[in-house]
C-alpha cells in the first residue's frame, strides 16, 4: 500500500501533544532562579510572517536599552544570501510573556545588516534590511512628535481548521447559512471559536498590549479585535506583537489564523483592518473638524500610493461590495461606511475627534499604513 505524501504545514501533529501538561508544568515550577526568558520576536522574509527564539537572561531588564542586540540566520527566513546569512536584530519594545508568564518577557525587534566597521575602527550605523519597515516609521514619527499622531487598528482574522484549511466549524466541503447571524454574535453555530479568541483577549491584556475590544465579524469564523489608541510608533510594535500572541494561541488550540483579505470567494465578507487615526489638532474642539477634513482632501491626492501598500490581495477586497468602497475611487464622508474614509457621526457636533481609513487589509504592514498616514497628512 502507498501512503500518501501531504506537502504543507501539518497542523494536526500538534495536536498529539497535550498542552495542558506543559501549562501544568509551567504553573508549578515558577521557580527559574531570578533568571528571565527574553523570547525575541520579528518580522520574517514575507514581510507577513513572524519568527521568533529565545535566550535566557540573568535578570529581568529594566528597559528596552538593557537588552542585548542578537541576530539569525537570515538565509532561513528569505531575508539574506547563504554566504552572509547574518541578520542583526536591535530590540525595540517589551511585552509581558503570557505563556511563560512570571517576570519572562516578549521582546519586538527590527532588522538590520551587520554592522560595518569603518577605517577608523569605529562601528557604522546600523542599515535596515529591506523587509525593515519599522525603521521609516519610526523615522516619520520622530518628524511630527509634536502632533502626538494616535491611531486605533481593528485587526480583522478568520479561523481556519489547520488540516483542511476551510474555515473553522463550517461543513465539510460545504458552507454554512448565508451572512446575517454571525456579526457580534452569541450561540452555537454562529460564534465560532470563541475560546480562542478570549484566550487572546486575555493574553493580549496580561502582555501589555492596548487592546480595546473584540467582536465576532460578519462571516462564519472571522472575528476582529482592536488595539489603540496607540501613540506613533507603538502602533505598529502592539499590532505586530498582538498577531504574534494570536498565533501562538492558535497553535494551543491547533487552529490556523489567517489574514487573507478575502479568505471566502464570493458573498463572504473580506477582512480589513480598518486604521483610526487622531492628532493633537484633530482631537482640539473647535478647529479639529476642519483639519480632518483637510487631511481627508490630502489623502484624496495619495490615494494610489496608499493603496499599492495597504495589503496583498486588498483588490479581492476592495470591490465597493461587502461594506468596502471601490478601490478605483476615493471618498470621505460622515458615518457612511462605503466610503474610503469615515468621520464619526459626532465629529461635526462635537468639532473635533478622529476619522477611520477603511482601505487597509487585514494583512497590513502597520507601520506602513501608519507611515502613510502621517506623512500624507503631516509631512509632505
Ligand atoms: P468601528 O466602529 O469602526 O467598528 P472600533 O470600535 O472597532 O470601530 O475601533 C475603533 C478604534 O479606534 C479603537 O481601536 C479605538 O481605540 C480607536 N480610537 C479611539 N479614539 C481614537 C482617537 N482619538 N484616535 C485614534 N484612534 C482612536
Ligand atoms: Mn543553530
Ligand atoms: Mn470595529
Ligand atoms: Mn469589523
Ligand atoms: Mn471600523
Amino acid at each position: 500500500m502507498e501512503i500518501p505524501v501531504v506537502y504543507g504545514t501539518t497542523g494536526s501533529i500538534s495536536a498529539l501533544l497535550d498542552g495542558t501538561i506543559t501549562r501544568d508544568i509551567i504553573n508549578n515550577l515558577t521557580d527559574i532562579g531570578g533568571k528571565c526568558v527574553a523570547e525575541y520576536v520579528w518580522i520574517g522574509g514575507t514581510g507577513q510572517d513572524l519568527r521568533s527564539k529565545a535566550r535566557t537572561l540573568d535578570k529581568k531588564p529594566e528597559k528596552v536599552e538593557d537588552l542585548p542586540t542578537w541576530n539569525y540566520d537570515g538565509s532561513s527566513t528569505g531575508q539574506a544570501p547563504g554566504d552572509d546569512s547574518e541578520v542583526y536584530l536591535i530590540p525595540r519594545a517589551i511585552y509581558k510573556d503570557p505563556f511563560r508568564g512570571g517576570d519572562n518577557i516578549l521582546v519586538m525587534c527590527d532588522a538590520y545588516e551587520p554592522p560595518k566597521v569603518k577605517d577608523d575602527g569605529s562601528v557604522a550605523d546600523p542599515v535596515a534590511i529591506p523587509t525593515n519597515t519599522r525603521a521609516a516609521c519610526a523615522a516619520a514619527m520622530k518628524k511630527v512628535e509634536a502632533e502626538e499622531p494616535w491611531f486605533g487598528i481593528e485587526q480583522e482574522y478568520t479561523l481556519l481548521d489547520a488540516t483542511t484549511k476551510w474555515p473553522l466549524g463550517w461543513p465539510k466541503n460545504g458552507y454554512p447559512g448565508p451572512q446575517g447571524p454571525y456579526y457580534c454574535s452569541a450561540g452555537a453555530g454562529c460564534a465560532i471559536g470563541r475560546e480562542l479568541v478570549e484566550a487572546h483577549y486575555r493574553a493580549c491584556l496580561f502582555a501589555g498590549i492596548n487592546i480595546s475590544g473584540i467582536n465576532a465579524e460578519v462571516m462564519a469564523s472571522q472575528w476582529e479585535y482592536q488595539v489603540g489608541p496607540c501613540t506613533g510608533i507603538e502602533m505598529g510594535d502592539q499590532l505586530w506583537m498582538s498577531r504574534y500572541i494570536l498565533y501562538r494561541i492558535g497553535e494551543l488550540f491547533n487552529v490556523e489564523v489567517t489574514l487573507d483579505p478575502k479568505p471566502i470567494p464570493g458573498d463572504w465578507n473580506g477582512a480589513g483592518g480598518h486604521t483610526n487615526y487622531s492628532t493633537k489638532a484633530t482631537r482640539t474642539a473647535p478647529g479639529g473638524y476642519d483639519v480632518i477634513v483637510e487631511h481627508c482632501k490630502k489623502l484624496e491626492k495619495t490615494h494610489a500610493l496608499h493603496i499599492a501598500e495597504y495589503g496583498e490581495g486588498n483588490e479581492r477586497r476592495l470591490t465597493g461590495k461587502h461594506e468596502t468602497s471601490s478601490m478605483h475611487d476615493y471618498s470621505f464622508g460622515v458615518a457612511n461606511r462605503g466610503c474610503s474614509i469615515r468621520i464619526g457621526r459626532m465629529v461635526p457636533v462635537e468639532k473635533c475627534g478622529y476619522y477611520e481609513d477603511r482601505r487597509p487589509a487585514s494583512n497590513l504592514d502597520p507601520y506602513t499604513v501608519t507611515r502613510l498616514l502621517v506623512e500624507s497628512t503631516l509631512i509632505n
